[in-house]
């Protein structure tokens, strides 16, 4: 699939250090220790609606990885996905009486403008899973083959995966079996579907039903793909076991993830899938967490829409920690544009307070588990001390803050956006 276009990255001088991240497999937060190209896939959007302010504070905490890994001067192999096929995007099109082919494209459009517009780095591999299906399919025979998959047994044509088989099963959320049956019944899972051997087996292919779109799949059964098999032959295709970072919101630890690494460790016999499992907090709206089955949405688009600079959704969604739930609220995004506004006149100035240290204080918060509010803490109070005079100036310091606030979180400061 067509990826999106890339901000300009400026150059800074020097290198950051390492990138310390939090681990959800492991509980804690552990230094990244990429090779001179670090791997990251990134869960992508089901597009069947648009991007709101939770997908898009998702985005940007991955955003800030890319940027502080290629600071340290990594390349990076960023992969996402776009869950080009799955019932809510059916549903959706089938209650707007609209194709979903066309529904998923036209969403998929939008989604790239949005992240064009937050100046997200694209992905080098943006991949789709209607296209990777032949791909998917050749996983699961092999799983067949190896005794690891089966078919429930009513003429559904329905695969799922024997979890009972899986050593690995549990090790990227570490939830107990109960947690892990509220979550999977919660989120699209299907404990109670009768004929499978385990409860919590997860389906690897959907044999075809009436009225609904099917491709040839293992054994010439039609049907679709299940998601999770979906992210881990992306994956596998792409970047390989043993990748960097596995990211996506916390509502992906179980089961999405938890599946993606159970299939991928199966299909390989190696392990892990990925190094680390990173997870974003939730954004919530009024007291709740914005999701579209609740339809407390704000739309980055309807925001561009109504004026506001991209650059203003960007920081105020960067003013909170990337793995607190945190509320959206309409002060969060006056106080980002008053921010930049202030940041905007700063680095316009043709001398300020010393770069060099905030350049460093940056790269240490940032490296820190993403931790944005201090960085942009930092920033206040170096445009604070340029703007009200005094103290130590140095000729070119504005043009050098500029440039390491737009390298490293990604606000460009020129032209007023
Ligand atoms: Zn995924």
């Amino acid at each position: 699939m067509l990826s999106w276009p890339a901000p300009l990255l400026p150059t800074l001088p020097g290198t950051g250090p390492v990138l310390k991240l939090h681990d959800t497999s492991r509980g804690e937060v552990v230094a990244t220790n990429p090779g001179p190209t670090a791997r990251m896939y990134v869960c992508g959007i089901t597009p069947y609606d648009a991007t709101h302010l939770g997908h898009a504070a998702t985005y940007l905490a991955f955003d800030l990885i890319n940027r502080v890994w290629r600071d340290a001067g990594h390349a990076v192999h960023y992969v996402q996905n776009v869950t080009d096929i799955d019932d809510p995007l059916l549903e959706r099109a089938a209650r707007d009486h609209e194709d979903w082919v066309v529904l998923a494209m036209r969403e998929t459009a939008l989604f790239r403008e949005d992240m064009t517009a937050l100046r997200v780095l694209p992905p080098e591999d943006y991949v789709g899973a209607v296209e990777t299906i032949p791909r998917i399919v050749g996983h699961i025979e092999d799983l067949l083959a190896e005794g690891l998959a089966y078919e429930v047994d009513d003429g559904t044509g329905d695969l799922y995966h024997d979890v009972s088989q899986a050593p690995g099963f549990g090790a990227e959320s570490r939830y107990d079996e109960a947690t892990m049956l509220g979550f999977f019944a919660q989120r699209g899972g299907d404990p109670d579907r009768s004929g499978k051997r385990q409860p919590l087996d997860p389906v690897l292919w959907r044999g075809e039903r009436p009225g609904e779109p099917a491709w040839a799949g293992p054994g010439g059964t039609a049907g679709r793909p299940g998601w999770h098999i979906e992210c881990a032959a992306i994956a596998l295709d792409t970047i390989g076991m043993g990748f960097d970072v596995q990211g996506g919101g916390s509502d992906l630890v179980f089961p999405h993830h938890e599946y993606s690494a159970v299939h991928a460790e199966a299909l390989t016999a190696t392990k892990p899938f990925a190094r680390a499992y990173v997870h974003a907090g939730m954004i919530g709206l009024d007291g709740e967490k914005m999701s579209k089955s609740r339809g407390n949405l704000v739309f980055v688009s309807k925001l561009r829409g109504e004026g506001v600079d991209p650059m203003a959704i960007r920081l105020a969604l960067l003013s909170g920690h990337y793995r607190s739930d945190r509320p959206w609220t309409a002060d969060l995004l006056t106080a980002a544009e008053e921010r930049l506004v202030t940041w905007r006149r700063a680095v316009a100035l043709d001398a300020g307070a010393p770069a060099a240290p905030l350049l460093l204080g940056l790269r240490e918060r940032l490296t820190d588990d993403l931790d944005s509010p201090g960085a942009i803490a930092l920033v206040d109070a170096w445009a604070e001390r340029t703007l009200g005079g005094g103290g130590e100036i140095e000729e070119g310091s504005p043009g050098m803050v500029g440039d390491a606030v737009d390298a490293l979180l990604g606000i460009s400061l020129g032209d007023g956006g």
